[in-house]
């Protein structure tokens, strides 16, 4: 195999990733008027139905015009080497292999980040506007790329830092320490998210007590959980969109409600969304989740260790002095098509998954008001009543709001 072989195999990588893309974007797309299932004719009346219409119709165009952005300036970069003139830059200010690839990093991440910030802008500030969905202020917007930068750069930064050290001192022993570390510190995350992360971000109050916290009480004795810990964040600062997840576990296990949810729903609806999330816990789906995660990790990094040391990955991408930095890169090319097959796999057990919570929900609370719940919400998104099968295959991590109205109610 020769670097120009490999170079194109990446070009080819991307462009097929593109057309499958596009193929399955464009098939949903021709089913966004199909008419409504008999299940799901309550969810909109028609003026809000041909509000939604056009809320996909506009995603869609601008979907097509971001990523044809992003895949044409890719191939650019790569065709004009890119990454030579960045990695010329990089060692034009230190000989230090760790600082080199914090500032090829850096300015690779700076550079894609000022190409689409426009996009995001627009995103926001025009079709979230244009649709009664955006609360987001200005302020918030900048604060929030800057917050989200500085993050990166502390601890995406420590972490390349760390693994780039333990290439340079183990060789190709190093997978197992940088597996290690990532697991400890994608466990660490997990565990104090809400602690840490998410006040960066939002504000989080304990629900009030009153009815609704009662009823949750209620319901987590009858089915023995501890729920003691529920927040309530401040959602409605970005967005109307609603939202309830799960995060921590052992003595850290807490809800969050966006501010939002518990605005648009009543209490039994709630509650049962609640029911769901204990699902997701007692089905142990959490815990399965974050082992597989980190062991697909471990095998990513193995198989990173057996191809790192080859200089043909720096060389594909048209850069003369192999390193880590660019060989991870190229690596990172490469594997995209098995990281869309893992994630093909895992967006299928997360479907099996929500089934699985559903039936939670429905056997210790009540199918009604997660059914009712789950409309409200579906409403409130504009979300497509029709998506193609085939999108619905690849990149649902949830089964469509029909799937589930029928298996509640089976
Ligand atoms: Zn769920």
């Amino acid at each position: 195999m020769t670097s120009t072989t490999l170079f194109y195999i990446i070009i080819a990588i991307i462009l097929i990733d593109f057309i499958i893309d596009k193929v399955l974007e464009g098939l949903n797309a021709k089913h966004f008027n199909d008419p409504v299932p008999k299940e799901l004719q309550d969810v909109y009346n028609t003026e809000e139905y041909e509000k939604s219409q056009a809320y996909k119709k506009t995603n869609y165009n601008f979907g097509i015009l971001t990523s044809t952005f992003s895949v044409v300036l890719t191939l650019a970069f790569l065709l004009l080497d890119g990454f030579e003139y960045i990695d010329t830059m990089a060692r034009s200010y230190s000989e230090n292999p760790i600082l080199i690839a914090l500032i090829f990093f850096g300015i690779i991440m700076i550079g894609s980040d000022l190409l689409t910030t426009p996009f995001s802008y627009y995103q926001t500030f025009v079709i979230e506007e244009k649709f009664g969905f955006n609360k987001t202020t200005k302020t918030t917007f900048v604060l929030d790329k800057l917050k989200g930068i500085l993050m990166m750069a502390v601890l995406g930064g420590s972490i390349l830092a760390l693994i780039i050290w333990f290439y340079n001192v183990t060789g190709s022993y190093f997978w197992l320490y940088a597996w290690g570390l990532v697991t400890a510190f994608t466990i660490f995350l997990n565990m104090f998210y809400a602690r840490l992360i998410v006040p960066l971000f939002n504000k989080q109050s304990p629900l009030e007590n009153g009815s609704l916290r009662d009823k949750i009480s209620a319901y987590a004795e009858t089915v023995g959980f501890t729920l003691d810990k529920i927040f309530v964040i401040d959602g409605s600062k970005r967005s109307t969109k609603a939202n309830a997840y799960f995060s921590g576990f052992g003595s850290e296990k807490r809800v969050t409600l966006y501010d939002t949810l518990v605005k648009d729903l009543d209490d039994e609806e709630i509650v049962a969304v609640l029911a769901h999330e204990v699902g997701h816990y007692k089905k142990k789906h959490i815990i399965f989740n974050l082992i597989t995660s980190i062991l697909l990790t471990g095998l990513t990094l193995f198989i990173l260790s057996i191809f790192i040391t080859n200089p043909l990955l720096s060389q594909a991408l048209g850069v003369e002095i192999p390193s880590f930095h660019v060989g991870l890169i190229a690596f990172g090319l490469l594997y995209s098509p098995i990281s869309e097959i893992t994630g093909l796999v895992m967006n299928w057990f997360s479907r099996k998954f929500e089934y699985q919570a559903d039936d939670y929900a429905k056997n210790t609370y009540e199918a009604e008001p997660l059914i009712s719940s789950l409309k409200k919400l579906s409403k409130n998104s504009l979300s497509n009543l029709t998506p193609h099968k085939a999108y619905v295959f690849m990149h649902y991590s949830h089964p469509t709001l029909l799937e589930r109205i029928k298996n509640l109610k089976s």
